[in-house]
């Protein structure tokens, strides 16, 4: 039997980012899928501000922006409506849309202190999944990550000083196990963890097809009496949401006649399609919560805790969210650093975030029915709301990840204003960015004090103090970026030592 530090089941965005993370901080992890090469099947198509910030972090900004430029090389003719998007400096831009509604940037309010703090990489990454996911395997294997793949786990013993996993090649033993093995998890059903939510009404196609003629089809999104559908902006590519239950068998692959009996009904348009480039993918909106992200020695993270309509896309995202802030505290407690309790905040801290983002799409479907009543609702959201430039703000950042808010009352002066928040964009009088002193996963303190006041000594291991003189408040920063302490006043050394403590383990 083999024995490891952590094993990872599941070798998508979720699994693939926290073996980094745990690999980063030296701890031997092992990562189990059962495909025996990646899943090519068409899947989101970006990642928002929250995820690109992420990966900033950890020095794989260039490599997300190079993948956006091949993406945007094959975009074609809508080519020129993704480059505009993209163009405007030292503004916050917005990709992406809500129920449809395309997030309009002329209307965004560039005085917005919380879209300013955002800007580095303001409008996400249009980013294919399949990309995202090569990138993070890349990361992965250079930090020496054991990635083995068609490894199917098909069981789970849990105990107090270990798990095992039982799989197609054999036992794996572990003192973790982290289960980030999809929606349909099998570790979650295995240990019996509730998974609450509410049952489809529409199923979903997204493919790259090729049609005889889709001229009748409108570039952008267009609602119609029987849901929804968006052609573009790959020369191809149609994703569709209709209000019907999915069919009997989930599992098999989507034929030809199947997806365009679909698309004829849903766009009124009778196209004829002759052939599926790869697999299209089919959903639902299917939306439920593991009632626990937790049980003894083991975790779910990513759409094992989760699942929801891919509509506003939100789910990489949350499973990219759940690695971050799971990573460094599991490998704080492999490492025998980490503060008590410090695991569990990994459920208090992302379970409501997870909940926020189902309510998200839950929303976001009900706007699609094709009802008269439905239809009304949308003029008033679409043709009124957000025509209003704060309206358009609040969207934006809701949907762009950063109003992500974490409870770090305890030992913070919660008055100081981004305590609790993502750090984003925060540049140095060095010339430097705070995300370039958070590559190798430390926490990062700014100390903008004239003399240098804030320094620390004894945790270099897991911390980075960049002296940074200016007027302006100093900061700690989590390896997950999360701000969990500003200078703000009299209480600052006590309160600092306080987070230091909390959160970095400091005696
Ligand atoms: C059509 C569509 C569009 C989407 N668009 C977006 C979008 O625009 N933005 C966004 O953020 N999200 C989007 N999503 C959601 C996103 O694709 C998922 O949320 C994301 O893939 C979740 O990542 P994960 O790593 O948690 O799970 P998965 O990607 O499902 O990875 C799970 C991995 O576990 C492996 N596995 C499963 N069972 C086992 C087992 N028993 N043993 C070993 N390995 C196993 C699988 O092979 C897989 O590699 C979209 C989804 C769909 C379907």
């Amino acid at each position: 039997m083999e024995r490891t530090e952590v094993i990872v089941a599941g070798a998508g965005p979720t699994g693939l980012f926290l073996a980094g993370e745990l690999a980063l901080r030296g701890v031997g992890v092992t990562v189990l899928d059962r495909l025996p090469e990646p899943d090519l099947n068409i899947k989101a198509g970006s990642v928002n501000v929250a995820s690109a910030e992420l990966l900033d972090r950890r020095g794989l900004l260039p490599a997300a922006e190079a993948a956006q430029r091949r993406f945007l090389a094959s975009v074609g003719k809508f080519g020129p409506t993704v480059e505009a998007a993209k163009r405007g400096g030292r503004r916050f831009l917005a990709a992406g849309h809500f129920a449809g509604f395309l997030f309009d940037n002329d209307l965004i309010d560039q005085s917005d202190p919380v879209l300013a703090a955002h800007r580095a990489v303001s409008n996400g990454l249009g980013v294919p999944q399949q990309e995202v996911e090569q990138m993070l395997a890349e990361h992965c294997a250079q930090l020496g990550v054991d990635v083995r793949r068609g490894v199917e786990v098909h069981g789970v013993r849990a105990g107090d000083e270990a798990v095992t996993v039982e799989t197609s090649a054999g036992e794996f033993t572990a003192d973790w196990l982290v289960a980030a093995d999809g929606g349909r998890s099998v570790i979650r059903k295995q240990l019996g963890i509730e998974f609450d939510g509410t049952d489809p009404e529409m199923t979903g196609y997204q493919a790259i097809a090729d049609f005889e003629d889709a001229s009748g089809l409108r570039p952008g999104w267009t609602w119609t009496p029987n849901g929804v559908y968006a052609y573009g902006p790959v020369p191809g590519r149609i994703f569709l949401s209709r209000f019907r239950k999915p069919p009997q068998d989930r599992d098999a692959a989507v034929s030809v006649e199947e997806l365009q009996e679909a698309v004829r009904d849903v766009t009124g348009v009778p196209v004829t399609i002759t052939g599926i480039h790869g697999r299209a993918t089919r959903f639902t909106d299917h939306t439920r919560q593991a009632r626990h992200y937790r049980r003894g020695r083991v975790f779910l993270a990513g759409d094992a805790a989760h699942v929801h309509s891919p509509l506003g896309g939100q789910g990489l995202n949350l499973g990219l969210g759940d690695a971050a802030n799971l990573g460094w505290k599991l490998a704080a407690t492999v490492r025998g650093w980490a503060p008590a309790g410090l695991l569990d905040t990994y459920e208090t801290e992302r379970r409501p975030i997870g909940a926020a983002v189902l309510d998200w799409t839950r929303a976001q479907v009900a706007l699609l029915r094709g009802d008269e009543r439905t239809e009304q609702l949308r003029k008033i959201v679409g043709g009124e709301l957000l025509r209003v430039p704060a309206a358009m703000n609040r969207i934006v950042a809701l949907s762009s990840g950063i109003l992500q808010h974490y409870d770090v009352s305890d030992t913070a002066d919660t008055a100081a204003a981004p305590v609790g928040s993502i750090a984003g964009d925060v540049e140095l009088t060095s010339g430097t960015r705070l995300a370039d002193h958070a590559h190798d996963g430390r926490f990062v303190l700014v100390d903008r004090s004239p003399d240098g006041r804030f320094a620390v000594s004894g945790l270099a291991d897991r911390l980075a103090y960049v002296a940074d003189p200016a007027d302006e408040p100093s900061l700690l920063v989590r390896p997950d970026g999360v701000i969990v302490w500003a200078s703000s006043g009299d209480d600052d050394q006590k309160l600092l030592d306080a987070a230091l403590a909390r959160w970095a383990g400091a005696k």
